[in-house]
């Protein structure tokens, strides 16, 4: 492990020296939102005014359109996209570091997925703790902090005018040892750290008891709850694209004139077509069905499998839902009404 300190006055020179080691994916605000966005030397990189990122860093290592091999209409030859890059990600929010350990499994436990491993394998991810959780946050009900490693390479606080840096595995000492020049050796910035991601534990004010949820989501399959909660959805998939544990995709091919590309994509379980069968059955026919899938996806079904819930409570889909419909409030009348 490693304890590093960048004077905000360095902060170019760590990020040229990253960019010149790796393919550097940082926040960059496109409108009002911010999203994760290759580094092209021409952007401003500062991290000052970044809250969170609308869509998760999860695009990095699974993207919203990815090729799975390219082709000639009538030729049975095929070959591979380009080789994958090393890359490393700035300023991900702990939750969504978490979030990519969670989604790191489901790619990995029948059949491993080589698009997904090699992304991940060559991707590194520097975390920015929050300072300011934001009003929908409660990781810390899910086992979550403001500072937490978990999927880590290197913790990044920022203690005013200057950040301070620890390497979290090998990774992250080599992407520290890469950008050495523009850092410092720490000297007790790593107690002031763990204060304030303390004080900033203190701050999250949303929260969810999960004890005994996946058994409630079990036994209240056709509570008129469903039917309640999922009234004003508008079958948008907002919840489900910006859910840094979501992964679902589906796969297609695109042709132009005789060249064509296999291309996976994100999909959503919130839509209509997601479960769609070519007979015409749908076992989710409507909104009622897909909340309910949605949520017990998260908190009972992938309890089940790997012991874990697949939540890391970001509160991007409480914020990003049009009609306000809200995770906690579903858990809390889960917790209380089934
Ligand atoms: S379900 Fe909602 S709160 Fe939980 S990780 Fe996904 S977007 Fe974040
Ligand atoms: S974001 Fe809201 S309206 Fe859109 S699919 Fe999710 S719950 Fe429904």
């Amino acid at each position: 492990m490693s304890e590093k300190v960048l004077q905000k006055a360095n902060w170019s020179s760590f990020v040229q020296a990253l960019a010149d080691a790796r393919e550097l994916w940082f926040p960059v605000k496109d409108g009002p939102i911010y999203k994760f966005a290759p580094y092209s030397g021409d952007v401003d990189a500062g991290l000052e005014e970044y809250a969170y990122s609308s869509v998760p860093p999860k695009a990095v290592v699974l993207p919203q359109t990815e090729t799975m091999f390219l082709y000639q209409v009538g030729d049975k030859e095929t070959s591979l996209p380009e080789e994958k890059k090393e890359k490393v990600v700035l300023g991900a929010r702990p939750c969504d570091a978490r979030a990519m350990d969670i989604v790191d499994r489901v790619f990995q436990w029948d059949e491993d997925d080589p698009y997904y491993l090699e992304n991940r394998n060559k991707t590194a991810v520097i975390g920015l703790a929050c300072n300011e959780p934001f009003v929908n946050c409660f990781c810390t009900s899910l086992d979550g902090s403001p500072g937490s490693t978990q999927g880590l390479d290197v913790l990044m606080v920022d203690l005013g005018d200057k950040y301070y840096l620890r390497s979290v595995t090998d990774k992250g000492s080599r992407i520290l040892g890469d950008a050495e020049s523009a850092l410092e050796d720490a000297s007790g910035e790593g107690s002031q750290a763990e204060e304030i991601i303390k004080e900033a534990e203190g701050k999250i004010k949303r929260s969810i008891d999960t004890e005994g949820i996946r058994e409630k989501l079990e036994e209240g399959w056709e509570a008129p709850l469903w039917d309640e909660v999922s009234r004003a959805c508008l079958g948008c998939g907002a919840c489900t694209f910006l859910c840094p544990t979501c992964h679902c995709f589906d796969i297609q091919d695109e042709v132009e004139g005789f060249d064509g590309r296999r291309c996976r994509m994100w999909d959503s379980c919130m839509f209509g077509e997601y479960t769609l069968h070519t007979s015409g059955h749908n076992p989710r026919p409507s909104r009622k069905e897909r909340t309910r899938n949605r949520i017990s996806h998260k908190y009972r079904y992938y309890v089940e499998k790997f012991d874990k819930i697949a939540c890391v409570g970001c509160g991007r889909c409480i914020t990003s839902c049009p009609v306000n419909i809200d995770i906690l409030d579903i858990l809390s009348r889960v917790k209380e009404e089934l």
